[in-house]
């Protein structure tokens, strides 16, 4: 291929020879680099081997789907219905439930990493991805390790959820109880027969306040702004599957209508119990800031009969009692933060032009924020959960593949004995 070519050229002339004696090896890779081994990355890697393209991916954690498996709570149930968050060409097994549990999503990642024979190398955390101009290539740094990996393409499949968001809370250190992320969160167990205050209202945060009830625990949640509820099912159907074929038929405003209309049918008005709607619809909300509508599996029953108390924000804590906004005061035993994750790419990918340095989120809105310049790519950063990664996931193999063939084909009609006349 040209560009190993022209690597070994450079090697051999240039300056560059001088940075690798200083930095250590430098490793071409006949393929894409893909940063994460999360269900994203492992989608690009299955679709380009599907083309017969092979690929690098380099994961921080020491497992596949470290987000899964290390830093979930134990009751986590898929949100949406499995046929929603297959990952391509490999539909869930028949015997699984619609919600699939967390362990079975993680039996069926494993399943697909055997399917398709990846390999990803484990405890390898990329520090820096810059593109060298000059080479045409990006150059790759993992941490601790005294070697560049260059590659004709870059894919960043690092997740919308790959650091925890830990809010300042004044005086929070000063606060007595255990102070837990929803990331170390794994059961209300841990809690029973203690006050809890759960920060966040989020689909983990209000899931995570039904733990700690059906534990014996006694659990606030803070509510500091409006927000959609809808039943996970309704009409005998998911809410997503119902949402998705309405939006077929009809203009989102008018979807939206009818999903709240059947949502206050079935869950009646949030707003008695202090959970206030936004001013526009579920769906229309999703597209313009990106915010999920909660998914309800029972929590609401909950706050409705006071076993979970719903609070305003909060102002400030002390050794065991927090302030909230309202000017009420109450004790708790301990906090759960339910506030959230946010991406890392601004902290190691050099590019500043298709990422956002304030969100580690791609500048292009959906549908065209999968592809940047060079050979960058980015999948996982849709918000639009494991269906949105499986798209990108096509669109960045197909795009690779074709400029891997322009590169291969030349160079393999190059190097290839003719076979001889019979
Ligand atoms: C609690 C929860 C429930 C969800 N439920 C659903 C659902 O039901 N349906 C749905 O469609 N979506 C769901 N989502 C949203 C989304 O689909 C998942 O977050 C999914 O895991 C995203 O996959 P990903 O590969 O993009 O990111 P991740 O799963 O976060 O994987 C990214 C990987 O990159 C690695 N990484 C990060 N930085 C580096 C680095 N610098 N170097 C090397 N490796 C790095 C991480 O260790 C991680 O393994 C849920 C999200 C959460 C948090």
């Amino acid at each position: 291929m040209d560009y190993l070519r022209e690597l070994e050229s450079k090697r051999v002339h240039d300056s560059f020879d001088e940075t690798m004696k200083k930095v250590g090896r430098c490793v071409c890779v006949p393929g894409p680099i893909i940063v994460g081994a999360g269900p994203s990355g492992l989608a690009v890697a299955a679709c380009l081997k599907e083309k017969g393209v092979p690929c690098v991916i380099i994961e921080r954690a020491n497992c596949i789907a470290s987000l899964w498996k290390l830093k979930t709570y134990n009751r986590l149930h898929l949100h949406l219905p499995k046929k929603y968050c297959e990952l391509p060409f490999m539909p869930f097994p028949a015997k699984f439930p619609t919600y699939p549990t967390k362990e079975q999503f993680v039996e069926y990642l494993e399943d697909y990493v055997k399917k398709f024979d990846l390999e990803p190398q484990f405890n390898q955390t990329v520090e820096s991805a810059n593109y060298d101009h000059s080479l045409g290539l990006w150059r790759v740094k993992t941490v601790g390790v005294k070697e560049f990996r260059y590659s004709r393409w870059l894919v960043v499949a690092t997740g919308e959820n790959s650091e925890a968001v830990v809010p300042e809370i004044e005086g929070i250190n000063e606060f007595e109880g255990p102070v837990v992320h929803t990331s170390s969160y794994k059961s209300g167990e841990t809690f029973s027969g203690k006050k809890v205050l759960v920060v966040g209202c989020g689909n983990s945060g209000m899931e995570i306040c039904l733990d700690l009830c059906n534990n014996n625990a006694q659990p606030s949640i803070v509510v500091r702004d409006t927000l959609h509820i809808l039943p996970r099912e309704m009409l005998g159907r998911s809410t997503f599957g119902v949402s998705m074929w309405l939006l077929k038929l009809f203009p989102i405003c008018l979807v939206d209508r009818i999903l709240l209309f059947i949502s206050w049918f079935i869950l009646g008005d949030t707003s008695r119990i202090g959970l206030d709607r936004p001013n526009i619809g579920p769906l229309q909300l999703k597209c313009t800031s990106g915010k999920t509508p909660v998914l309800d599996v029972g929590t609401l029953a909950k706050i409705k009969t006071g076993e979970i108390k719903v609070r305003p924000g909060v102002k400030r804590t002390t050794c065991r009692t927090v302030e909230f906004t309202d000017g009420s005061a109450e004790e708790y035993d301990a906090i759960v933060l339910a506030t959230g994750y946010r991406s890392n790419v601004p902290s190691w990918l050099k590019d500043k032009e298709m990422f956002s340095e304030e969100d580690g989120l791609p500048r292009r809105s959906f549908p065209h924020g999968w592809k940047g310049e060079y050979g960058l790519y980015a999948v996982g950063f849709t918000k639009r959960g494991l269906l949105g990664s499986s798209m990108d996931a096509k669109r960045i193999a197909q795009d690779i593949e074709q400029s891997w063939k322009a590169e291969v084909k030349p160079f393999t009609a190059f190097t290839r004995t003719p076979a001889p006349a019979s």
